[in-house]
This record gives structure tokens, sequence and C-alpha cells, in this order.
């Protein structure tokens, strides 16, 4: 597949996967004498070759390159950033919730451990999520070697960097951001727009360990971009969107009807968060665990915010009932 290049200033980095993501995307961005990244690929040959390949082809050495701008901290947008900073010293910018994960802390990994214990436990999750909890021990043991080494400045909303205004949009991830270029109407979108799939939000604690509201997050980061002035959407997988608005009104369009079926289900009688998730899921409830249960608890989240159900805990575990029932 390929991307066509829409302007001279944005080069864009596609590396082809057999995931459902189709490419990895990362950008190349001229722009006033400065040429900045946009995200950095995943760890692999192939996107480094990829990288270098779209270098030279457009003339350009690593001493051309001014910093590395970062949409959120997952492993398929920072992966060649400890590479680069080998040769090139580069100023890395990145969300401040970004930081403490790309430096791989230790007290906040622990606390994450912790954290996904008591959640599973918290949603009746049983077997399946203590399994979870040992591959996430031992995701974290083998990450170790991907610390980000070079330091990571801190952006946020209203910021401007190379021309680009920085858009906090929580949701897929915490520390999520995208980049707005005002006069070309462009928008490095990361993960928050995929043209081809939906964005997961997944669950996350905060630095406190207190778990943040993903989905609700991303619902309103999602109404955020909704009246921007877009032509087109650089995203971090997939194809260019020039479509902006009418995409975000069919992710909203699927939350409402996905908490809808949620809702029916519970109106069926189920109540504890496993339970639904096997009922929506079903086989995918044990091969895609982790996904399947931030969906469900992002949508729980969301219906409670919008009055639809109530939650009460009833010895250890949550239990939800849709607010006409009760009431
Ligand atoms: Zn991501």
């Amino acid at each position: 597949m390929t991307i066509l290049k829409e302007d001279d200033s944005v080069y864009p980095i596609i590396v082809p996967t057999k995931s459902s993501l189709r490419t990895f995307n990362f950008y190349l961005l001229e722009e006033a004498g400065s040429l900045s990244l946009i995200d950095a690929g995943i760890n692999s040959e192939e996107c480094w070759e990829s990288f270098r390949q779209v270098m030279t082809e457009n003339g350009f050495s690593f001493d051309d390159l001014t910093q590395i701008i970062i949409t959120h901290n997952h492993e398929d947008h920072v992966g060649l950033i400890n590479r680069i900073s080998s040769i090139k010293e580069l100023p890395i910018y990145a969300h401040k919730e970004s930081i403490h994960r790309l430096k791989r802390e230790k007290e906040f990994f622990s606390l994450r451990v912790e954290f996904f214990q008591q959640l599973y436990q918290e949603m009746g999750c049983g077997a399946p999520g203590e399994q979870q909890v040992e591959k996430l021990k031992e995701a974290i043991r083998r990450n170790e070697k991907n610390k980000i080494q070079a330091d990571i400045l801190p952006l946020t909303d209203f910021d401007t960097i190379a021309g680009l205004q920085i858009i906090e949009t929580p949701g897929h991830s915490p520390d999520h951001l995208v980049f707005l270029h005002p006069q070309r109407k462009w928008l490095f979108a990361g993960d928050h727009l995929i043209g081809h799939i939906s964005s997961n939000a997944l669950v996350e604690p905060d630095q406190k360990g207190r778990r943040i509201l993903t989905l609700v997050d991303y619902v309103d980061s999602l109404k955020k971009c909704l009246h921007l002035k877009i032509d087109t959407v650089y995203p971090g997988h997939g194809e260019l969107i020039h479509d902006h608005r009418d995409l975000i009104t069919t992710r909203l369009n699927r939350i409402d009807e996905k908490g809808e079926k949620i809702l029916n289900l519970m109106q069926s009688g189920i109540s504890i968060a496993s339970q639904l998730a096997y009922a929506y899921y079903k086989d995918k409830y044990k091969s895609e665990f982790s996904l399947v249960m931030s969906e469900i608890i992002g949508h729980l989240d969301y219906l409670e915010r919008l009055g639809k159900i109530q939650k009460e805990r009833k010895g250890g575990v949550w239990h939800y009932h849709a607010t006409s029932l009760t009431v």
C-alpha cells in the first residue's frame, strides 16, 4: 500500500505490517528551517531501513534533524528513538504523562501491576485476569531494554512547536497528543484517528494508580477535534484521512451503539464486567482479554457518565445495573 505524498514538506515513512494496523506510519516534517520527526515507528530493521531510505531519497542527513515529537508512548510510535539519538542527540518532545512510561520508571510500573491485579479482581475476571497480570509482569521485564535514554521535554495543550499547535487528546492513551498545522490544515493524529479501524481506549492508571476514565476521555477528545479545520489527517496507521468529521461522527455513533448493546445485556440480567465481556465477545474474552476488558470497562464508565447505569460493590466485585431498573 502507498500513501500519496500530498505536499513537499511532509515526508511519510510507511512500513507495512501483517497485523490489522496495516502500516506503521511516521512523518518527517520540514517547516521553516526545521526538520521534525513526528513519531518514530517500531524498533525493527525494516522500519529503520525505511526511515533511512526516506531521509536519503529526499536529500536529508541526520544533521538536518532538529527534533522528535511523539504522539504517545506506545512501542510502535517510539521504536527508533534510541537508535536515532545514538547517532545525533536531539530534543525529544512528548506529553508529561509519557515521560515516566518512556523512562520505564520502576515505581510506576509496579504500581501499574498492582492496579491491574486489583482491577481484574474487582471486575470478577478470575483466572484470565491472573494470567494477564503475569503477562504484564513479563512484558515489563522484556521492555526494560526499550527505555528511552534521551531526555524528554514535556508538551502541553496550546504549546506550539515547528509550526504545529499541540492538542491534548487523551483516550487511546492518557498521554496522547495530536499536532495541528493551522495554515496547511494538517493534523498529525497518531492513534487518535485511524481510518480503517476504531482506536481502543485502553484502561490505564494515572501516576497515583487511580483508574482513568479512558473511553469518557476519548469521546471528549474526539469531540474536541470535530470542529477543527482540517484537510488532511496523517494517522499513525493506514491511509490518509480527508473527511475527519464523518469519521469522528461514525466513531461516536459506534460507541453509543456498543453502549446500547451492553445495556441490553445488563437488562437481561448480567451485572459483572467479566461476564458482560464474555457475553459480548465470546472466545475473544480469553484470546484478546486486555482489549476486550478495556472495551467493556470503558463503555460501562461511559454509560455511568450518561446516567444510564450505576454500580455497587458486593464481595469486592463491582455489579452494574441499568438505572431505570433500580430507581
Ligand atoms: Zn497506540
